[in-house]
């Protein structure tokens, strides 16, 4: 993920003499200067039928549109508002956009200002507005209708979108005046992402825009244009041409679409709490089962941190955890505008030593991201920020911050069409369908019939028949709780270094956490203790000296805690996609033993219907959130959040392949 340059443009009067945006980078508009309104009605909506097709969609998946060039969000508003006033009960609608130089918060404000018949769903754009950051941001508009940004150069993100479009508004400023874009390989990136039957409208007629069109396999033809422009284009492609992007690692072609009414989600910590209601926020009847409750394991704590460490150097691992975390922001901020469940207090994350200041500041050459997102503080820097005085600085993270994860997972759970049962799943087997599930509580054992199942049930996972295949690590850790006296200091932003010091919560501090890898008790320990003490010494020298001073009780056989089992893969990637059928994978592709190079054309395998949504180790926080969105947007048969290499990251099979490489398959 790369930070972005940002549009470039001034304000120019309109035909009625309203000033309206003009980029100075391309010397064109962003919509006309006559009616900006009527024109996108004409040539996007219009010209692709869409007040139509929304009338007739009663599909289970959500209509998508696509476009090129998202510039103010006109279209992308006016396309919303023209499917409410068309689009029957119960249908979806979602918005694919892409973006290579988004505007301003504030000059997206002052575009959308023209329009006050569109100013909530304005409002509910700016709101969301995503950091000028490269990659995909999915924002929601309403219950029914999702926009996906994806910010960078239209063909790439293409090239990268994982999901198939119904309707295209090919926008993008003239051709002559940005020819960059109009290439054919975009063309070719738009057909290869079309369903059968999308259609294309543009307001131009440029040569290079008609052969591309054709040469990808559209079909064109000219309609009259809006306002002054005689002609423009319109057509739709029949047969678009296969997805070819998995060639050479077929064992991540994703299974074929499948019905799905009924969900089991097996585990209420966050990875399961947050599947549930992104299924049950698309209408369908979810079963969340937990042995205790939501949030009773690893994301049962009051508090827990809302950040990443991000590698020095740019890699897969990294950007999907950007990705989460940008993602998680935005979803609380949307599940809990009131901020009672959350805190964007920010995170320092300090360098303790030279090591680690070497280290940020690679990454701070490597990852060239906006300041409201990363940025560099010196001791000075960060101690106003803290408001203690800290002897190093770092790197601060404005927008991260701390979650009542215990209470979040409540507050998930309670989702509408989330059905909380109790009890402990013993039993997993395909049956018909679909699946069968054995659930085990005080009055015995009974069956549970559903058509799909998400297992997200940390190290359980391991235990549980067919996902037994993938590697899983327990990883114990223990937050340790300190109630401060009156008056005390304590720290405004989350501060880490080896281990966190939040801000205090009703009073408490919260400092951790112990990491002990390959163990499964969940004690507290006088030891573990011990150890968050000394990490809070390295961490805030000095401070625990001072809290003593007002009469805090330091004492390790005397300070609160909680422990718990995280899961953790191997690589440290979550698992976040289809549960493969590692036997089948293994007879597959068992000629990669001998020669990697040799990948049989064979597209992988999996228990049809059996997701996963785990191994989030300590950071579940940041990508529980965005891996339960992708596994709802890959059952529901909708666009992804995330672009395909990332998609493909996460998927739970890629150890698979690995160790049959190595032969350890
Ligand atoms: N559809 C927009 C609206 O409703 O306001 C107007 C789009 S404006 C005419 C063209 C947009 O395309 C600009 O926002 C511009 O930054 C964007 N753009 C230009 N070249 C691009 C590229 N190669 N990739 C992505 N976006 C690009």
């Amino acid at each position: 993920m790369a930070g972005l340059e940002p549009a470039r443009l001034d304000w120019r009067p309109d035909a009625a003499g309203e000033s309206a945006p003009h980029s100075t980078a391309f010397d064109d508009v962003y919509f006309s200067r006559h009616d900006g309104r009527a024109e996108t009605e004409h040539v996007f909506l219009a010209a692709n039928r869409l007040p139509e097709r929304f009338r007739a969609w009663t599909e289970a998946r959500p209509f998508v549109v696509g476009e090129t060039g998202f510039g103010t969000g006109l279209n992308m508003l006016c396309t919303w508002a023209c499917f409410d006033a068309q689009a029957p009960a119960g249908a979806r609608l979602h918005l694919v956009s892409t973006e290579r130089y988004p505007l301003a918060h504030d000059d997206l404000a002052r575009a959308l200002a023209a329009w006050p018949d569109l100013a909530d769903r304005a409002a509910a754009l700016l709101a969301q507005w995503p950091e000028p950051v490269a990659g995909v941001h999915r924002l929601w508009l309403d219950t029914r209708v999702t926009l996906d940004l994806h910010f960078g150069d239209t063909e790439e993100r293409l090239r990268r979108l994982d999901g198939r479009v119904d309707a295209w508004l090919l926008d993008g400023f003239a051709p002559a005046r940005n020819p960059e874009m109009w290439r054919p390989e975009l063309f070719q990136a738009m057909a290869a992402r079309s369903r059968p039957g999308a259609t294309f409208a543009t307001f131009t007629c440029a040569g290079v825009v008609k052969r591309g069109l054709k040469a990808a396999g559209f079909a064109w033809r000219k309609v009259p244009g809006f306002g002054r422009k005689r002609e423009m284009l319109a057509g739709e492609i029949a047969a678009p041409p296969a997805d070819e992007r998995r060639r050479a690692t077929p064992w991540f072609t994703p299974p074929a679409p499948r019905p799905a009414r009924r969900v089991a989600v097996i585990g209420a910590g966050i990875a399961g709490a947050a599947t549930a209601a992104a299924l049950a926020r698309r209408g369908l009847e979810v079963t969340l089962l937990d042995r205790q409750g939501p949030g009773a394991g690893a994301s049962g704590n009051a508090q827990g941190a809302l950040y990443v460490k991000l590698a020095a150097e740019t890699n897969l691992q990294s950007r999907a955890y950007l990705a989460g975390l940008l993602f998680s922001r935005r979803w609380l901020q949307h599940l809990d505008p009131e901020r009672r469940l959350w805190s964007p207090c920010g995170v320092l994350q300090l360098a303790t030593d030279e090591r680690e200041a070497r280290r940020q500041a690679r990454f701070l050459a490597n990852h060239p991201l906006p300041e409201t997102l990363v940025r560099p503080v010196t001791a000075e820097a960060a101690s106003r920020l803290a408001g203690l005085t800290l002897a190093h600085g770092g790197l601060d993270y404005p927008l991260a911050g701390w979650v009542r994860p215990d209470a979040l997972c409540r507050r998930l759970a309670e989702t509408e069409g989330v059905r909380l049962r109790l009890g402990e799943v013993c039993g997993l087997a395909p049956a018909g369908d679909g699946w069968r599930l054995e659930v085990a509580d005080e009055t015995g054992t009974q069956g549970l019939d559903v058509d799909q199942v998400v297992i997200a049930a940390a190290t359980g996972a391991a235990d549980l028949a067919p996902a037994d295949a993938l590697p899983l690590q327990a990883v114990r850790g223990q937050v340790s709780r300190l109630a401060l006296p009156e008056g005390a200091p304590a720290p405004a932003r989350v501060v880490c270094a080896g281990g966190y010091v939040m801000p205090p919560l009703d009073g408490t501090l919260t400092f951790g956490a112990s990491f002990v890898p390959h163990e499964r008790d969940a004690e507290v320990r006088e030891a573990d203790h011990r150890a968050n003490l000394a990490e809070l010494e390295r961490t805030l020298p000095g401070y625990a000296a001072a809290l003593a001073e007002r009469g805090a009780d330091l004492a390790p056989s005397r300070l609160a805690g909680r422990a718990a089992v995280r899961a953790a893969s191997p690589d440290k990637t979550p698992y976040a996609g289809p549960v493969p059928d590692a036997e089948a994978w293994r007879r597959d592709y068992a000629a990669l033993a001998k020669d990697a190079t040799r990948v049989p054309a064979i597209p992988g395998r999996h228990h049809p219907g059996l997701w996963i949504n785990a191994a989030h180790g300590s950071r579940g926080l940041a990508s529980a959130p965005l891996c339960a969105e992708l596994l709802a947007s890959r059952i529901c048969d909708e666009p992804l959040p995330l672009e395909l290499p990332l998609v493909d990251h996460l998927h739970p099979g890629r150890r698979l392949i690995r160790d049959l490489i190595r032969g350890g398959g």
